[in-house]
């Protein structure tokens, strides 16, 4: 039983598509947290790691770091995420030729927050780009990038209705996204539910599901209350308990991820985003629990 489960297992991780999420490190031990992360997860050869940029540019020298380090030092494809907030035009054109002589190719184009914070209201810098689709626009007009947007399966908390949001996704892809990522999400019923409404509007590019392993239940569920990401009671009872056991935390953790992965592969999802917050262990276990392992897709390159 356990040589079928295996066998089974690999020839998932043949179809299985990950990528990984990183934010830019404040401090040098961050910086060392974050590079053991990038080391410990680059031989699972995903399909691209990409950095956060903080809304209004707050983070830009940082990205612009993290994203030379990885396009100099390692084998893996970067992808910039970038925002409209507080920057005219020419100062993001120029922050795209930036990361773009770096060696990045692909981009994840955001509107952003405004600097006063999620739920203030949003004003487009004068000169700026207005929104979202703005941005896609001129990417593609840059340069021959590859270039994903965001998706809200429980809707943007700004969002009067699933139509509106539905719309400006539909703006997004219609300027050149050939890729939308998930906010992340506890049920996969919602997650289907909004991928079948997005379809219907004749939205036909990938919608990848952002997947966060808890790394700290109660620091998630304040952030999930402020992004519009609902924490299922059944979710809050696993780690009831836990705030003093990290070690039963991280196998509660993983039990959950590796739950939800599952769940999706049988509903048929092939690609996966992966929010890691730096931390490789949790991640690293959960692709190895659906047949991610080292080194293996060079060898099903080779052979
Ligand atoms: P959009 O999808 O463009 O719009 C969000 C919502 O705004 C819409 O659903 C709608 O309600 C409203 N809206 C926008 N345009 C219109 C319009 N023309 N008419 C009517 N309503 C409109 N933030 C960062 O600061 N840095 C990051 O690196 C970052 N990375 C992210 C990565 C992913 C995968 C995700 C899901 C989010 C990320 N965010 C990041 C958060 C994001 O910036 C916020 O959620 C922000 O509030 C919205 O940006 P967006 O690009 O998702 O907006």
């Amino acid at each position: 039983m356990k040589d079928i489960q295996f066998s089974r297992r690999s020839d998932l991780g043949e179809r299985i598509g990950v990528s990984f999420e990183f934010f830019p490190p404040k401090t040098d031990a961050m910086e060392a947290r974050l590079w053991e992360a990038v080391r410990r997860l680059e031989p699972l050869s995903p399909r691209f790691v990409s950095v956060t940029y903080g809304a209004g540019g707050s983070t830009k020298a940082r990205t612009t770091s993290s994203l030379a380090r990885i396009c100099g030092e390692s084998t893996l494809d970067a992808a910039a995420h970038l925002t409209c907030v507080d920057a005219s035009r020419a100062e993001v054109d120029a922050v795209i030729h930036e990361f773009a002589r770096l060696g990045v190719r692909s981009f994840v184009a955001l509107r952003g927050d405004p600097a006063e914070g999620v739920g203030t209201t949003y004003r487009p810098h004068p000169d700026g780009y207005r929104n979202t689709a703005e941005l896609v626009a001129a990417l593609r007009r840059i340069g021959d990038f590859d270039v994903s947007v965001s998706a809200y399966p429980e809707k943007h908390p700004e969002s009067a209705d699933f139509a509106t949001d539905i719309d400006v996704l539909k703006r997004k892809v219609d300027a050149g996204a050939t890729r939308a990522i998930t906010q992340f999400f506890f049920d996969n019923d919602v997650y289907e539910r909004y991928v079948e409404r997005v379809r219907r509007a004749g939205i036909y590019i990938p919608i990848v599901p952002g997947i966060l392993p808890i790394q700290n239940f109660r620091q998630m569920a304040g952030f999930a209350g402020r992004c519009g990401t609902h924490v299922p009671q059944w979710l809050a009872d696993r780690f009831d308990g836990l705030d003093n056991d990290p070690q039963t935390h991280a196998l509660i953790a993983s039990a959950v991820a590796a739950e939800q992965v599952l769940d999706l592969i049988e509903r048929g999802v092939e690609d996966f985003h992966f929010y890691t917050m730096n931390k490789a262990d949790l991640v690293f276990a959960i692709c190895h629990l659906i047949g991610i392992r080292p080194g293996a897709q060079s060898e099903r390159i080779a052979a």
